[in-house]
């Protein structure tokens, strides 16, 4: 099988980038669409537009309402059309981005991808998650391309709520396990390929910062200031963690994530809070050495990951163990990235695998 690693053409980082968005847009387009919901739009709007005119670029703004749906996407595409757009701008979390993706294919358009938070590694990849209109998961868009541009402005991040910071480092936290054991396995990646030494090389990368700069960086986003440790750590969230989870390969730890979701009592959990318990689930099913356990184990404590059930909502209860049981079973349904793991995996041994992880993060904390 081929190597293959994929990526944006251009990534933009650090305080006050957003300024630059003309500069960057001009690059590809003189009439660009924006699609930003209601809140972002009070906050950047007239930045962005600021930067736009300095460089000649024309907008027309459109409001996202809020949900990544096939609607949404006709709606924002009927009116782009309308509006001769030459290019799509998405600015906000990961709805307003995967359905500005969405917009840009349709259309066949160049796309700047804008993060405002740095919650989960999905600004840099060729794909969007989509939802029905009432919420629910609908299915992958897969697009042949990453986004043209991803333009990431730390001083917004700062200002970012901790939890959803702290979750992005929990997304960032699996990428070296699942691309590890991936490549083992010499599987398909997102991208169409085996990893290259490079993919493997960012994703340890991306571990690496976690544990050298992850705790400095929270203690400064909790006081909404930029420090090198902030910038390491949007960088291993968004780009690190980004390239490594597409070209380098997804394996048990966000199969684990997707179980949980089934599970009423974890749809108040962020993406990366379950996937961090996922790698703790994956290292266990993989028999790590104890020092790798307990490292994984400090720094999700350290910076405020889950690590027991409890943390994830689930309390001692009698069929405790049978709703951990649909939950192993999910993660190995068929298609599941768990089947990339370089061993066959089976639900009783994700469900012992739970259980165990459990326990260690309990043992840990008290
Ligand atoms: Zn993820």
């Amino acid at each position: 099988m081929l190597k293959v690693i994929q990526s944006p053409s251009k990534y933009i980082q650090g305080p006050d980038a957003i300024s630059d968005i003309g500069h960057y847009t001009k690059i590809l387009a003189d009439h660009v669409f924006v699609i930003a919901d209601n809140f972002v739009i009070n906050l950047i709007g007239d930045n962005v537009s600021k930067s736009l005119t300095k460089h000649e670029v024309t907008s027309h703004f459109e409001v996202f309402n809020g949900e990544c749906s096939r609607k949404e996407i006709e709606r924002l595409s009927a009116i782009l059309l309308t509006n001769q757009c030459q290019a799509v701008i998405g600015i906000g979390g990961g709805k307003t981005l995967d359905t500005a993706k969405a917009v840009a294919h349709e259309s066949k358009l160049p796309i700047i991808i804008s993060p405002t938070l740095a919650s989960t590694d999905a600004p840099t990849s060729a794909l969007s998650v989509l939802y029905t209109e009432l919420g629910k998961f609908d299915g992958y868009l897969f697009y042949p391309k990453n986004p043209d541009i991803v333009l990431v402005d730390t001083k917004i991040i700062a200002k970012s709520p901790i939890r959803l910071f702290v979750a992005g480092m929990g997304d960032a936290l699996a990428t070296y396990f699942e691309a590890r054991a991936s490549s083992t396995a010499h599987h398909q990646t997102m991208a169409g390929g085996t990893s290259s030494l490079a993919g493997l090389a960012l994703a340890k990368l991306c571990y690496d910062t976690l544990l050298a700069e992850g705790s400095k960086a929270k203690m400064a986003v909790e006081l909404g200031v930029i420090t090198p440790a902030v910038e390491n750590i949007v960088e291993a969230n968004t780009y690190l963690s980004g390239i490594g989870f597409e070209s380098a390969g997804l394996a048990a730890a966000h199969a684990i994530h997707n179980g949980f979701t089934i599970l009423e009592e974890c749809h108040h959990l962020y993406h990366g809070e379950k996937v961090a318990f996922g790698t703790l689930t994956q290292l266990m099913l993989e028999n790590s050495p104890n020092e790798e356990l307990e490292t994984v184990l400090d720094f999700c404590v350290q910076v405020g990951l889950p690590v027991t059930l409890e943390q994830l909502g689930l309390r001692d209860s009698e069929n405790l163990h049978q709703k951990i049981m649909q939950v192993a079973t999910a993660s190995c349904a068929e298609g599941e990235t768990i089947h990339n793991m370089p061993f066959i995996v089976t639900p009783d041994q994700v469900y012992a695998a739970i259980l165990a992880a459990d326990q260690m993060g309990k043992d840990w904390l008290y």
